[in-house]
């Protein structure tokens, strides 16, 4: 077992790069005045915990407790803390402390913090390898906690910590969030089922481009798109092209962009979200003809992510989940390689780990 001084914690973890998450004790570090103590009860199993359990980005420092999609209740606040108390629901996203001073902090940008600490294998500036939501409990500075909304579902509001606001705040960013404005929403993953729901309830048209023809159904019926395109199409593609306001582009694997700048009116705005390992092509005609336009984006600010949850409460939006135990947590980091998974897994941290005295 590890010291760090405070809670004892039992967690899942991966100790090297075969990515196999196994039982782990270790300790919290000793709450500070300005810190939430918070029992886990549900904690989103993401695409990059996967990325970072098999060390495929390069930067794993084990043993890694991964999740950063978590639902809680405080049971202890530091004496600073003003705006929790124990008992409060709360969620704590991809990151938990940032620098405070920089430009991006200082202008309510800090997820874009050159210092940012992640929730799951970040350094924090104790100088500890920050450990995620797999475990029973999390000790975050207050800043970095967000309120989940009352009426809102614990298991299927975890995702929203991490899917629903990288997907949210560009949106809201780029004014894709204006009825009757057409926003297409590349992939139906946990990113993109996250696109359709808020693109919907902003009141706009969504259009669904996926290169699975067997997902028009489940675009359509299930996620109430309004229209399901197959990227392979090349005439259904130029059946549509130059009509839409914004595209998200939630897929990690290769694939190209220029058929779906087509896809936008002039000035139309991409957004990145999808992260493929290979570099996107971009000929410079695509976006100079119709001074089309292409940004990234990396999660969303605290104030995005509240804002996101109101959001969502207030339009009953939830992830759709598969919801598990610790124990299947392995079999589940498989599944999801295959994208065998509709649309996120949500493991129910409080009903697996046994209670720590
Ligand atoms: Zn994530
Ligand atoms: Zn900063």
């Amino acid at each position: 077992m590890e010291q760090g001084g405070g809670k004892l914690a039992l967690g899942w973890v991966a100790r090297d790069a075969s990515g196999v998450l196994s039982p782990y004790s270790f300790s919290r570090r000793a709450p500070g005045d300005d810190d939430v103590t918070i029992k886990v009860l549900f904690c989103g199993v993401c695409h990059t915990d996967l990325h970072v359990i098999k060390n495929e980005w390069g930067n794993a420092m084990y043993p890694v407790v991964p999740g950063h999609e978590v639902v809680g209740i405080v049971t202890d606040v530091g004496r600073s803390v003003t705006k929790f108390k124990a008992g409060d629901t709360v969620g704590v996203g991809y990151f938990v402390d940032s620098c405070r001073t920089c430009e991006s902090c200082s202008t309510g940008h800090e997820n874009y913090c050159p210092q940012l600490v992640l929730a799951s294998n970040g350094a924090g500036f104790d100088g500890a390898t920050t450990r995620g939501g797999f475990s029973d409990v999390v000790v975050v500075r207050q800043d970095y906690v967000v309120r989940v909304p009352e009426n809102l579902p614990l298991d299927g509001a975890a995702p929203l910590l991490c899917a629903g606001v990288t997907v949210y705040a560009p949106l809201m960013q780029y004014g894709l969030n204006a009825p009757g404005k057409h926003l297409g929403v590349v992939g139906l993953g946990g990113l993109g089922h996250m696109g359709v729901k808020f693109g919907k309830a902003f009141g706009m048209k969504v259009t669904v481009i996926s290169s699975s023809p067997g997902k028009r159904e489940e675009a359509l019926d299930r996620l109430g798109a309004d229209a399901f395109l197959v990227s392979r199409d090349p005439e259904e593609m130029k059946a549509a092209a130059g009509t839409m306001d914004g595209i998200i582009d939630t897929v990690s694997a290769g694939h190209p962009i220029v058929p779906l700048l087509e896809l936008l009116k002039p000035m139309g705005q991409m957004v990145v979200v999808g992260a493929p390992s290979k570099p996107l092509e971009l000929p410079a005609f695509a976006i100079i003809a119709g001074g089309k336009r292409v940004a990234g984006n990396g999660v969303g600010s605290i104030a995005d992510c509240q804002a996101m949850l109101d959001f969502a409460a207030d339009h009953g939006i939830t992830a759709d989940v598969e919801v598990i135990l610790m124990s299947y947590v392995n079999t589940a980091i498989e599944r999801l390689e295959r994208n065998d998974v509709r649309y996120r897994f949500v493991v129910d941290v409080a009903g697996s780990l046994a209670p720590v005295a």
